[in-house]
């Protein structure tokens, strides 16, 4: 898999996603009940698909990644979560931190980080959301103070997934004056084992239990100015251009934690006997299922359809990349949820999975920008005048 450039010829296609294929059936489905019951973050499972080139889908063969384009990514990211949505959710923040460091970092940042970071031997954590400020990011108030060749830096990043886990933080923080908006903001690499970097207690979350979602604290964290990711400045769309990889991936998976549940429902409806005959056999049923799967194939195509954008450096990447990240998180959410009701009062328990799924897959629909702030996104580049820049675009 570290061999092949992007895009992949169909066999090299039908390989990749066959090796994640055992991937997820071997080290993610089997545990993926225990590791949600019992708050585990597999580090030693997730190795092993650094080792298979998970660490680093689309970062660049020359840093050692696996050199992938994004329509082979979100193929890779759906059926890595038909084994755990959350584990691949996770898989996903941290190929956009590999990806930042690869894309805006200079040699010694990616000597430094990316050879673990593309193994998965060592994780990354994204930290731009804050307590005062989640849709809003552009208002952080983290500060990073310059005092000699170092900066100091002061703050407390909220709902940062991976945090206590990972050893580099990219943290967004404000470089220029309070009022200096978006474009004030830069970004570092901060080390886990920086002296005044501390973590929160654990989240209690309605899902999303395989990995851990804890407040990263900077009291003072002092790192080298050669600490900082791109220019001064250059924080934010260097934040905002992770995200339109970061909501396809989430939205594929979505897609892959919904196709997961559809099947188990079409499974147990054949099975399933009620008045005489099994549930597949009453139409309502069937009209149910058969909507399921066409809703599916719907956020699927428009999931491609975001991929290709970025593949293909459109103009409108971010825009595709929004519309395919709210029809995606809402269609699959709702698919997974139907396929609960299908079990009946089964569904409902632990033993069939599914209502692990539907837990998993809401919070899809809240980060990397909520579905209202993606409808912002769509609407506002439909009204922008046409040649005017958006800070948001990226690749
Ligand atoms: C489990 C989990 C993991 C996360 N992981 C990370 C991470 O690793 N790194 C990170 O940086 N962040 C992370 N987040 C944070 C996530 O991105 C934010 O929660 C999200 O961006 C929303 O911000 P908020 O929670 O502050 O909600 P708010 O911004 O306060 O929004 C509240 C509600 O108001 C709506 N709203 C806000 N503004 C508008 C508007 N202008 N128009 C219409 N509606 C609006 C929102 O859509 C939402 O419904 C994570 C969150 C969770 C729950």
């Amino acid at each position: 898999m570290t061999t092949t450039t992007s895009p992949a010829t169909v066999e090299e296609r039908e390989a990749i996603l066959s090796a994640v294929r055992e991937y997820a059936d071997t080290e993610l489905a089997p545990f993926a009940t225990e590791r949600d019951e019992k708050h585990i973050f597999p580090r030693e499972a997730l190795h092993r698909g650094g080792e298979l080139g998970l660490g680093g889908i689309y970062v660049r063969e020359e840093s050692g990644g696996t050199g992938l384009g994004r329509v082979d990514t979100v193929a890779i990211f759906e059926e890595l979560a038909q084994g755990d949505p959350t584990l691949a959710a996770y898989i996903s923040i941290h190929n956009m931190v590999a990806w930042m460091i690869d894309t805006y970092g200079d040699d010694a940042q990616r000597a430094r980080w990316l050879p673990d970071l593309v193994e998965m031997a060592e994780f990354g954590s994204y930290c731009l959301t804050e307590p005062g400020a989640g849709s809003d990011a552009a208002a952080i108030t983290t500060s990073a103070r310059r005092d000699g060749d170092e900066y100091e830096i002061t703050g407390v990043k909220q709902f940062i997934s991976g945090a206590g886990e990972a050893g580099v933080y990219v943290v967004m923080a404000r470089t220029g004056e309070a009022s200096s908006g978006a474009r004030g903001i830069s970004a570092f690499l901060v080390p886990a084992d920086s002296p005044g970097l501390s973590f929160g207690a654990l989240e209690k979350k309605m899902g999303w239990h395989a990995q851990p979602t804890r407040q990263v604290i900077l009291d003072g964290v002092r790192v080298p100015a050669s600490a900082m990711l791109g220019d001064e400045g250059q924080g934010f769309a260097i934040a905002m251009s992770a995200l339109n990889g970061g909501r396809l991936n989430i939205a594929a998976c979505s897609l892959g934690g919904a196709q997961w549940a559809l099947d188990r429902a079409v499974q147990y409806v054949q099975e399933r006997v009620a008045f005489g005959d099994p549930l597949a056999e009453k139409q309502s049923i069937l009209f149910t299922v058969a909507d399921m799967r066409t809703e599916l194939q719907a956020a699927r195509l428009m999931v491609r359809d975001g991929a290709q954008a970025v593949d293909d450096h459109a103009p409108d990447a971010t825009m595709r990349c929004a519309m395919a990240k709210r029809f995606a998180t809402d269609a699959a959410f709702d698919i997974a949820n139907r396929a609960l009701q299908l079990h009946g009062g089964y569904g409902y328990l632990q033993d069939y999975g599914i209502e692990r799924v539907v837990r998993d897959l809401r919070v899809h629909q809240i980060l990397e920008g909520t579905n209202e702030i993606m409808r912002l996104i769509v609407g506002r580049e439909m009204l922008r005048p046409a040649g005017s820049a958006s800070m948001r675009s990226g690749s």
